[in-house]
């Protein structure tokens, strides 16, 4: 299997090809097909394989395909723009991010963003940005302020900025735990059902973890519907 028979979109297979990915890893090869066709995954791999992009390249392929319709809509200085022109004066207005990202560590939720960046560079309309702990206030509120399609980030951080109205998850379309068992152990379990209770029923669910036992394993039943379960 390669990345063309896939069907990725083209865009994306120049940043594969850009990247030196030659063909996808076992994973990807499993992942990457039932996640183009809207299927939620439950997925048991390590880090080193692959697994970033496995869930990385389906979601941009299908955002990419929202762009002409996300294009219709102002872009945030448009916005500010046309409300100055009514006399009225800047609000700030919630992210509504298309796709979140939850990490256990700022570590990986940067690594997840520079990976996202790499693949998704001949998208225009697609941004990434990470909201971090540790991260000043001004700094985020001004990437939020961009309304970036993708967030990636830590579960506390994020719920911070949820319950202050930042951020508004109706048009969450993608929802990725990676390492949802360190997610877990590192005690993260009632922000993360704060968080998957805030966003719409219908989302596509992805939960990447070197486990599906136990805790893991119920949180990840109750939040998938039908998942395609993927063991490397
Ligand atoms: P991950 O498991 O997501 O942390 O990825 C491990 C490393 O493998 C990262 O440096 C990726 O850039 C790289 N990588 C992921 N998929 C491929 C691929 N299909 N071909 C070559 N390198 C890859």
């Amino acid at each position: 299997m390669s990345f063309e028979t896939i069907g990725l979109n083209p865009s994306i297979l120049k940043a594969l090809l850009d990247s030196g990915y030659t063909a996808p890893t076992p994973v990807q090869e499993q992942a990457i097909p039932a996640a183009i066709a809207g299927k939620d995954l439950l997925v048991s791999s390590q880090t080193g394989s692959g697994k970033t992009a496995a869930f990385m390249l389906p979601s941009l392929h299908r955002l990419a395909g929202n762009e002409s319709e996300a294009s219709q809509g102002r872009t945030p200085n448009q916005e500010k723009q046309a409300a100055a022109a009514r006399g009225e004066r800047p609000r700030f207005k919630a992210a509504q991010p298309k796709m979140l990202v939850l990490t256990p560590t700022r570590e990986l939720a940067l690594q997840v963003t520079t990976n996202t960046d790499k693949y998704s560079g001949n998208l225009r309309r697609i941004k990434a940005v990470s909201i971090l702990g540790g991260m000043p206030y001004p700094k985020q509120m001004q990437l939020l302020s961009r309304n970036p399609e993708i967030l990636v980030a830590t579960p506390g951080r994020l719920i911070d900025h949820m319950e202050s109205g930042k951020i508004d998850f109706s048009e969450l379309q993608i929802l990725v735990l990676d390492e949802a068992d360190r997610m877990l152990d590192m005690g993260f379990i009632d922000d993360i059902e704060k968080i998957v209770a805030a966003t719409p029923e219908n989302r596509q669910t992805m939960l990447f973890s070197a486990t599906l036992d136990g805790v893991v394993g119920n949180m990840a039943r109750r939040i998938t519907k039908n998942p395609q379960v993927i063991q490397i």
